[in-house]
């Protein structure tokens, strides 16, 4: 079992496959960014899937692929293939904006994904274009729809933004509830790549929308989950993902690889520590002195503050698109 340097369980690992994005989310990567890591300087799958192997070994039990946006990595099915192979009851998941997964899903669901996150901001033609910068919509929903046909667990990520798409929290709860999926609302989180002129909606106005139409009830936080659920009177329950409350990071069990082979303790932070040598020698006592390194280092606490008196100094300075988020 992996622990960090504060007791936390590490059985949690997000792998970020490619920095490179086809959208470019307002709050993420709103400009290509000045270069993308070069190709030869990418780990390839198979030296993703040395580390794979030894932290399953020591425990993780869940892998999501992020990006960038995964799905444009060549061959990511036989990446998630490989990691099926080797251990089948692995929670293996994969978050995408949604644009390839109608031509992929069934390729994906084929080769051991489980379950796939998809980000969806909103249900305005428009309004996407802006949050996105590029006209995807429809084939966004028509994605969202193939993912469920095939038999994916399919969760919707939604970052409301003030007066861009706070006006749809309503009718993307109600639409995620007729297709019987789960929402999850994602504080936005301030970082140096996003536009400056967003602001983001809090958990409380989150809340205070929902209430406009309906009861709900708040459920006891479960497990390792970033986000907390709400039940409404009809059984559905949807989340909300708050980096900003103190209580995000006790629970915390994640690390994340980056597609340069960068090992990430936590979310906020530059640190980091790569793997790329020593897997690329075979050395596995190697990686896994680096692996140990990273927990041991890994943050108590993001730097996300609701107090704005902190703020200007409190902003990430990690790409999201290369983290993964
Ligand atoms: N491209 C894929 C996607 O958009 O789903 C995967 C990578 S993206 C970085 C992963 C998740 O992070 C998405 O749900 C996205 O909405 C979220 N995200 C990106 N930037 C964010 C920010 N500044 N604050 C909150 N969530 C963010
Ligand atoms: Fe791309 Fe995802 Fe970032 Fe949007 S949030 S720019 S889709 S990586």
């Amino acid at each position: 079992m992996l622990k960090d340097g504060h007791g936390r369980v590490v059985d949690y690992l997000r792998i970020s496959v490619t920095q490179r994005c086809n959208f470019r989310c307002i709050y993420c990567m709103p400009e290509k960014p000045f270069s993308w890591v070069p190709k030869e300087e990418l780990l390839s799958y198979e030296d993703m899937f040395k580390f794979v192997k030894i932290a399953i070994d020591k425990g993780v039990n869940k892998i999501r692929i992020t990006g960038g946006e995964p799905l444009l990595r060549e061959d990511l099915h036989l990446f998630i293939q490989m990691i099926y192979d080797y251990k089948n009851d692995i929670d293996l998941c994969l978050t995408t904006n949604g644009y390839l997964v109608r031509q992929t899903a069934q390729l994906l669901k084929n080769s051991g994904l489980k379950r796939i996150n998809i980000s969806l901001d909103s249900l305005k033609k428009e309004t996407t274009k802006k949050i996105s910068q590029k006209d995807v919509l429809d084939e966004v929903l028509k994605g969202i729809k193939k993912a469920i046909d095939v038999g994916l667990g399919v969760k919707i990520n939604t970052v409301p933004l003030k007066d861009i798409n706070d006006s749809e929290i309503l009718d993307i709860l109600e639409f995620c509830e007729n297709l019987d999926i789960p929402v999850r609302f994602i504080e936005y989180m301030e970082n140096s790549f996003a536009s400056t002129d967003i602001v983001g909606c809090k958990a409380e106005e989150i809340l205070a929308t929902i209430s406009t139409k309906y009861n709900y009830k708040k459920l006891p936080r479960v497990g390792s989950s970033p986000a907390i659920y709400y039940k409404l009177e009809s059984g559905y329950q949807f989340g909300i993902i708050e980096p900003y409350e103190d209580d995000f990071c006790e629970s915390c069990n994640r690390m994340r690889l980056t597609a340069e082979g960068l090992l990430i303790p936590c979310l906020y932070f530059e640190d980091a520590l790569s793997i790329k040598q020593t897997v690329k020698e075979d050395d596995t006592d190697g990686t896994i002195a680096v692996l140990e390194n990273v927990l041991l280092n890994k943050p108590e606490k993001n730097r996300w503050t609701k107090n704005e008196n902190e703020k200007q100094n409190e902003t990430s300075s990690r790409a999201f698109y290369e983290t993964g988020g």
